[in-house]
């Protein structure tokens, strides 16, 4: 697709919304539009990064000042690496508390035991299967902050 069936298909698919320019076609799971050309996805905040801002070097990232995975407003777009990325979302309060935050059920927790106790998985994997930090998952298999008698109360995970 050239330059120009890419920006006749943004003046379609994408509608002012205040000062963004929000892409109303597809978006992945994270918010951000997505397009398929050529069998390949394109993102389109960055296809528009470089339709209408220049090449994208590589390996940087395209950010938004306005926070809005969505938009593909031009001059909401600027250049980042990974560490820009992820302290501009920390100050914006995005993931205010890491971006893992859940609450962990009495079943979980003895799921978590059983599992480890059985050798059937390691700390690093429970913690990414029930998305909590791995030094709370240590927590629990040393029983650290759950007592067995503590049955009905959730524990609160992080830290
Ligand atoms: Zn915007």
């Amino acid at each position: 697709m050239n330059q120009e069936a890419i920006r006749k298909k943004l003046d379609r698919k994408a509608k002012r919304v205040n000062a963004c320019w929000i892409w109303t076609g597809y978006r992945n799971d994270e918010g951000y539009g997505e397009m398929r050309m050529n069998k390949k996805r394109y993102k389109l905040h960055r296809l528009s990064y470089e339709l209408f801002n220049g090449a994208i070097p590589e390996k940087a990232l395209v950010c938004h000042s306005c926070d809005n995975p969505s938009c593909i407003e031009p001059t909401h777009l600027f250049l980042g690496n990974d560490k820009i990325n992820s302290d501009d979302k920390i100050k914006k309060g995005r993931f205010r508390n890491g971006p893992i935050k859940k609450r962990l059920t009495i079943d979980e927790v003895c799921a978590i035991r059983k599992d480890y106790s059985q050798g059937i998985e390691s700390q690093v994997k429970l913690a990414s299967k029930y998305q909590v930090h791995k030094r709370h998952i240590r927590r629990i298999i040393n029983n650290y902050c759950w007592k067995d008698n503590e049955a009905s109360r959730d524990i609160p995970t992080g830290g």
